[in-house]
């Protein structure tokens, strides 16, 4: 078991930061059994004081979109592992995607990974995503209900889309009688066969094979029609483009059933990091994911799209890879994704909040509330009788961000060895006390 139990702790002067309410107060957090209270309780154990003067107390971090790579790839990430770095990263939930090796795409699997995060003793909640399509494929659509009934809470290809229309029309119309979200990996790959990189300048520079932003834009183009036609939800992944954003943004308008995530290295980062290469010139695949990195316009518009709610939540994609598929062989050849988990909120809160670019409050809405709402879980809160969740946040100085300490198994994280402003400094989950990063 990890963590610290406490039966009855009071959390003593934090800014509770509780988006769902709109509040923004220092006050005291009391918690009995794992349950905010709102009073003293009579007849219980004396309190733990914890002094949590100069934290920030918010409601725990929410991710809709992580890869642990069991079954498959242990040595990139295990369920165990990958459930200790979202602790690390103030996390009390994740939804794991399905493109494991075996893919996902049946009740065994899905059973499989519950019972490895049940036997981690994680108390961060595992909600395991199942494949749209059998293999990835795109052709035949998964028995969804049995995959409901064995414990699955999303439907994704992720890492593919869905390129059929009537294949995703079929996806969404039975998850949707399900009751399940479905999230969807937005790309369209015969617009750039070995693209490796965003198709501009620094690809260019770098003699890297392009992905154009009409890739994303035209695929959620197409799923908002499907969500419009059937009136059936649909949420759209890795937002990275400025044509996307205003897609989503006028959609959402129009009232079509559409949410959307954006990654903290597409609203952090741009292609122009391409060109922080290695010591001997070369691009470093710690800055290759899919979608790209875009250009500084797109990434100010995801940016103004997490600001006004079009972007409904951050998602890390956290996408773990072993060394030897990653610097070790090379930009072009490389898998795509960086991990995210355990620096998502410090990166964030850096280079948006501490910038004056988005507030406090906006951003841990973004982590949580908005988070849980295209999951459809309930909307987390620090009211009193709701689920003691919490996270702590030390915004009062800098810290290093060390990817050879994080819990997850894999390092290929573009912001390590960066000093950011801010830090996740400990968990509360229930009666479970967590350290955070940079440990407590
Ligand atoms: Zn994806």
């Amino acid at each position: 078991m990890r963590g610290r139990r406490v039966r009855h702790l009071l959390l003593r002067g934090a800014r509770v930061v509780d988006p769902a309410r709109g509040t923004d107060e220092v006050r005291d957090l009391r918690v009995l059994d794992g349950v905010l209270l709102g009073a003293e309780p009579r007849g219980a154990p004396p309190a733990e004081v914890v002094e949590a003067g100069g934290l920030v107390a918010a409601p725990a971090f929410l991710d809709p979109h992580v890869h642990f790579r069991e079954p498959g790839d242990g040595r990139s990430e295990t369920v165990a592992s990958g459930l200790a770095a979202a602790e690390r990263g103030g996390y009390r939930a994740v939804f794991a995607m399905a493109n494991t090796d075996p893919v996902n795409d049946r009740p065994g699997i899905t059973a499989a990974m519950l019972r490895s995060a049940a036997a981690s003793g994680s108390p961060v909640a595992l909600h395991v995503v199942t494949a749209a399509t059998l293999g990835l494929a795109g052709r035949e659509v998964v028995d969804l209900a049995a995959q409901k009934s064995a414990g699955a809470a999303a439907v994704s290809d992720d890492g593919k889309p869905v390129l059929e229309d009537a294949v995703m029309e079929e996806v969404l119309l039975r998850a949707a009688a399900l009751g399940l979200p479905v999230f969807s990996h937005c790309e369209t790959p015969s617009l750039h066969p070995g693209g490796v990189a965003h198709d501009g300048p620094a690809a260019r520079r770098l003699g890297l094979p392009g992905i154009p932003g009409e890739s994303e834009a035209r695929m959620v183009r197409r799923d908002i029609l499907l969500a419009e036609r059937t009136g059936a939800p649909v949420h759209v992944c890795h937002l990275s483009t400025a044509a996307a954003v205003e897609a989503v943004r006028e959609a959402k308008a129009r009232g079509v059933p559409v949410t959307a995530e954006a990654a903290p290295h597409h609203l952090a980062l741009s292609d122009e990091d391409l060109l922080r290469t290695l010591p001997d010139g070369s691009p470093d695949a710690h800055f290759k994911m899919n979608p790209p990195l875009r250009a500084l316009a797109d990434r100010d518009a995801v940016v103004g799209a997490l600001l006004d709610g079009t972007v409904d939540c951050v998602a890390t994609d956290h996408a773990p890879h072993h060394a030897s598929r990653k610097r070790e062989c090379g930009f072009v050849k490389a898998s795509f994704g960086v991990i995210g988990l355990e620096n998502a909120f410090a990166v964030l809160h850096d280079r948006l909040v501490a910038t004056g670019r988005v507030p406090l409050p906006v951003l841990l809405e973004r982590m949580g509330a908005g988070a849980a709402r295209v999951a459809r879980l309930p909307v987390p809160t620090l009211a009193p009788g709701a689920p003691a969740e919490v996270v702590l946040l030390d915004l009062r100085g800098e810290f290093p961000l060390e990817a050879a300490r994080f819990a997850s198994l894999s390092r290929n994280c573009p912001f390590d060895g960066e000093r950011v402003r801010g830090r996740v400094a400990g968990l509360l989950l229930r009666d479970r006390l967590l350290p955070g990063t940079g440990g407590q």
